[in-house]
C-alpha cells in the first residue's frame, strides 16, 4: 500500500486516543485536526503532504479564532523544526501530539498578546515580568526608586471568562496600602468579567474582557510609578520619604500617609491642619483635584468643624490676650 494511504489509515485508527483532539478531515490532499483545551485555547492544525514526504517535513498550517496570530506564527516555526526531526518517518500523529502538548504545557498562550503588550507598553527598564507556564502565573517585579512591589497574577483555566487572580507577594510601600492595592486590583479584574449592575438599554450585550492587562496597568502606572512620586497637596513635598525605611506606620504621626477618596495622598499632619481650617462651607475639598474629602478620621459636618474652629480661635485669642497682659 502507498505509504501515505497507510499513514492515513493509522491516523483514523489512533486519533481518538489523543485527549482533546478531534480528527476533522483525513484524505491524501489534507489531514485536519481540531485541538481544544478550553474555548479560548483551541486551534485547527492542517497537514499537507509535500512531494517527497516523508523525506521532507510535513507542511503544517495552524489557524485559530481565539489564539493570537503572533503565537500561532511562533508555534508554526517550532513545529517546522520539530517535523525536521522526524524525516523518513510518519510525522502527522507525533506532530499532533506535539502541538497538543504545547497547548497543555503553556497555559499562558491564552494571553500571549496581552503579555506582549504589557512588555512593550508598560514595563520600564527597572520593571521585570516573568512567565511561569507550569503554574499558569505571571510574576511582576516592579520598581520605582527605592520602592518595589512584587505581584503574582494567576491565569485561570477558563480565562478570559474568569478573572485573573491577584496576590501581592512583597512590597515596601506603606503597609496600609497593601489591602487597598489588592482590593482595587481585584475590583478592576472583576469589572472585566462581570456586567455592570446598572444596565442601560443602549449598552451592547456584555462580553467578558481579558483582565490581566488592566490589572497590570493599574499596578504599574497607578501604583508603583505613581505613589512614590506623589506630592502632598498641602505642603508640596513628596508624601513618601525617599528612603522607605523612614515610612511612619503610626496613624497619628504627622508624616503618616493618608489616602483620601479621590486617590490623592497627604501627610497626616498636613491633612489634619487643612481639615480643621476654614472655609468649611460645602465640606473640605481636595486642593489637588477639588473633590470633597471623605475620611474616617475627619468625619465631622462643616457646621461642627466651623464651631470647633471658632472655639479654638477664641481660646487662642484669650491666650494671646493673657500673653499680652503678661508682657
Ligand atoms: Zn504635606
Ligand atoms: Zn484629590
Amino acid at each position: 500500500m502507498d505509504p501515505i494511504q497507510k499513514e492515513l489509515e493509522l491516523i483514523r485508527a489512533k486519533a481518538k486516543d489523543i485527549n482533546g483532539v478531534e480528527l476533522v478531515a483525513c484524505v491524501a490532499a489534507m489531514v485536519r485536526f481540531k485541538i481544544k483545551k478550553t474555548t479560548h485555547k483551541s486551534l485547527d492544525a492542517c497537514f499537507l503532504f509535500p512531494d517527497n514526504y516523508p523525506h521532507e517535513p510535513i507542511v503544517i498550517e495552524l489557524k485559530s479564532k481565539v489564539l493570537a496570530d503572533r503565537l500561532l506564527y511562533g508555534l508554526s516555526q517550532i513545529c517546522e523544526d520539530e517535523a525536521k526531526k522526524l524525516l523518513g518517518q510518519r510525522q502527522i500523529l507525533p506532530m499532533v501530539e506535539f502541538i497538543n502538548k504545547f497547548i497543555a504545557e503553556n497555559p499562558l498562550c491564552v494571553c500571549s498578546d496581552e503579555i506582549s503588550r504589557i512588555k512593550r507598553d508598560l514595563m520600564t527598564k527597572d520593571d521585570e515580568i516573568k512567565l511561569k507556564q507550569k503554574t499558569s502565573q505571571v510574576i511582576l517585579k516592579l520598581k520605582e526608586g527605592a520602592y518595589y512591589l512584587n505581584a503574582k497574577l494567576t491565569i485561570p483555566d477558563e480565562y478570559p471568562e474568569v478573572q485573573v487572580g491577584v496576590e501581592i507577594k512583597d512590597q515596601n510601600l506603606p503597609e496600609t496600602f497593601r489591602i487597598h492595592i489588592v482590593m482595587q486590583a481585584v475590583e478592576i479584574a472583576r469589572r472585566c468579567v462581570q456586567p455592570p449592575m446598572k444596565k442601560t438599554p443602549k449598552d451592547a450585550p456584555f462580553k467578558p474582557k481579558p483582565s490581566l492587562g488592566p490589572v497590570c496597568e493599574y499596578l504599574v502606572k497607578e501604583v508603583i510609578h505613581t505613589f512614590p512620586k506623589e506630592i502632598c497637596p498641602c505642603c508640596r513635598e513628596p508624601c513618601l520619604p525617599e528612603n522607605p525605611t523612614n515610612i511612619s506606620n503610626e496613624p497619628s504621626d504627622s508624616r503618616f500617609i493618608e489616602r483620601v477618596y479621590c486617590k490623592h495622598l497627604f501627610h497626616h499632619g498636613c491633612l489634619d491642619t487643612y481639615m480643621k481650617t476654614p472655609p468649611f462651607t460645602g465640606g473640605k475639598k481636595c486642593p489637588a483635584c477639588g473633590n470633597r474629602i471623605y475620611h474616617e478620621k475627619w468625619k465631622i459636618t462643616p457646621e461642627l468643624a466651623e464651631a470647633r474652629w471658632a472655639h479654638k480661635e477664641a481660646r487662642r485669642r484669650e491666650l494671646s490676650e493673657v500673653v499680652d497682659f503678661l508682657e
